[in-house]
């Protein structure tokens, strides 16, 4: 999803959220904010739901 580390997400989109909010990566990779090698963010956790949710409402509508 980005190729920034929790707290540069932070920084720019003025968000204050924790790692917790987000999934992952696994691997340490290279932060286009600080420049160093981090835990980018994979994914927001609050995305994936909705958009199962969503997926899951239109199945139901049909
Ligand atoms: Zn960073």
């Amino acid at each position: 999803m980005t190729e920034f580390c929790v707290d540069c997400w932070n920084r720019i989109n003025h968000l204050q959220k924790t790692e917790k909010d987000y999934i992952l990566s696994k691997e340490l990779d290279l932060c286009k904010g600080c420049g160093k090698f981090r835990h980018v963010i994979v994914r927001e956790r609050m995305g994936f739901w909705s958009g199962f949710l969503n997926e899951y409402e239109k199945t139901a509508d049909a």
